[in-house]
């Protein structure tokens, strides 16, 4: 009773007193980290990842009974943490399924590597290589001279330069040969590609002055040719990539640009954007310009992307006059914007594959997607279907029906591929519940599964669903959702 009378506040305490702190029922964090199952997933992450997760599910304990909750078993508090560490562990940049009937996705990585440029990386990463080093001279060397030569035999041209991405070789590009001087293009090729990348920023970042000639739906040659001056440092033509102007127009073709640029003594540089190295009219494919084209056309610089329909790894490609190509790689923006050995790996090793010119679907996944057929891509749906329609549930019908697959990342925007999809629709009381029920829950399953929705159904374009994918998708649908 003396207790009552010395502590303060003492006659509070005490009417609190038959009911014991539930705070106090849980474990300490050295308690929880002594428990035998998160000793062993300590061995595997490391003690202190754990610990963080020991901590994270003891704050939420604590916010729940304060809120109320009953206080969690310590069995109970393991498993929450054992599952809280495998989420933390699993990458970040996750593989996903692409459904979305686009096959090169800017937004889900662009291209599939061949195998043979995987096995490139590998290796890149795991040894020393020669990256810059002449072995035949046993000095320094220049680490683009690794891919030159298949370049010079891929496309004619004289030399070759790569860079981190398309977009950097167009503003190195402008930069080396045209800064603080006059560049020529038709208004109609003033683009912007998804994200940030609008051409007239880009000549602005290069610290160049843009002509435009012509008008939007029409430029002809006189244009160009009342448009270059003593100032003109370079005429460009880029090409219309996500977007096609139709009706009532008028361009130059590349060849008489050349003329017209050549006759003042004024190089001519076409930014291509995708830039195949392999005619894919061969294939069935809509025809796509060639960087080989190009260049026998009289274009003095040419560049693309390597990720695009060469199918190879994110690069810029910058090919085309050898008095030109070392003027570009001479600029110190070249030193910032230049590609990593791993790159170079992919890279060199998707070249390689193009040239030999030898079972070239089988061997570059992105072709082997782009020519499937639509009886093909059905007979996919006929397979996955019955899952789906489990998966839905009895709110939602799932149906077959053709839909056109896009080739994507600016490659040919009106050409369009036939393809097939599961469409998922809500019946009656489903209603206008597509993202909350289907689309949401797709894409937190362990691989995420990322659709399209299109007047109210969820559609699911099986084009980029390969065969030997389809049992890794069904299991995946049957798996426990993931919080992301
Ligand atoms: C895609 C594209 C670019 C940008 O290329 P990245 O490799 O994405 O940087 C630039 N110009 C054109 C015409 C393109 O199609």
């Amino acid at each position: 009773m003396a207790r009552d009378l010395t502590l303060p506040g003492a006659g509070e305490a005490k009417t609190r007193e038959p009911s014991p702190n539930p705070l106090a029922g849980l474990p300490s964090v050295d308690r929880l980290l002594g428990e035998r199952a998160l000793i062993a997933l300590a061995e595997v992450h490391g003690r202190l990842p754990v610990k963080r997760c020991v901590q994270a599910v003891l704050a939420l304990a604590r916010e729940r009974i304060g809120n109320g909750g009953v206080a969690p078993g310590e069995s109970e508090l393991v498993a929450q943490v054992a599952l809280a560490i495998a989420r933390d562990q699993s990458p970040r940049l996750r593989p996903v399924f692409n459904l979305t009937g686009t096959v090169i996705h800017t937004n889900l990585g662009r291209a599939l590597l061949a195998p043979e440029a995987i096995d490139a990386v590998g290796q890149a990463m795991r040894d020393y290589a020669a990256l810059e080093y002449d072995l035949a001279r046993g000095g320094r060397g220049d680490r683009d001279v690794i891919v030159e030569e298949l370049l010079r035999e891929l496309t004619g041209c004289e030399a070759a330069t790569i860079v981190n991405n398309n977009a950097a070789a167009v503003l190195l590009t402008l930069k080396a040969l045209a800064a603080k001087r006059e560049v020529v293009i038709s208004r109609g090729e003033l683009i912007e590609i998804g994200g940030a990348f609008r051409l007239p920023d880009i000549m602005k970042a290069a610290g160049c002055k843009l002509v435009e000639v012509g008008t939007t739906n029409r430029t002809h040659s006189r244009d160009y040719e009342n448009a270059i001056t003593d100032r003109t440092a370079l005429v460009v033509k880029a090409h219309a990539s996500n977007y096609a102007v139709t009706g009532f127009t008028a361009s130059v073709d590349e060849a008489e640009i050349a003329a017209i640029a050549h006759a003042r003594g004024v190089p001519f540089v076409v930014d291509l954007g995708s830039g195949a190295l392999i005619d894919l009219v061969r294939f069935g494919l809509p025809a796509e310009p060639m960087p080989r084209d190009t260049l026998a056309a009289g274009a003095d610089v040419v560049t693309f992307s390597g990720d695009k329909l060469l199918f190879g790894p994110q690069a810029g490609i910058i090919l085309g006059r050898r008095e030109l190509i070392a003027k570009i790689t001479k600029d110190p923006l070249k030193r910032a914007l230049r590609v990593s050995k791993l790159t170079l790996a992919a890279l060199e090793a998707t070249l390689r594959v193009i040239a030999s010119d030898h079972r070239l679907p089988e061997r570059l996944p992105v072709l082997g997607l782009l020519m499937r057929s639509r009886d093909d891509i059905r007979a996919a749906c006929e397979r996955v279907r019955p899952a789906m329609t489990r998966w839905a549930g009895e709110d939602f019908e799932v149906r077959i029906a053709d839909c056109a697959s896009q080739i994507g990342s600016g490659s040919q925007p009106v050409e369009r591929l036939a393809s097939a999809a599961l469409v998922i629709s809500p019946r009656g009381k489903a209603k206008g519940r597509l993202a909350e029920k289907l689309e949401a829950p797709l894409r937190t399953l362990p691989i995420p599964v990322i659709g399209r929705i299109h007047d109210g159904a969820l559609w699911l374009d099986l084009r980029c669903l390969s065969e030997a994918d389809e049992a890794r998708f069904l299991a995946n649908l049957h798996a426990e959702p993931t919080s992301c």
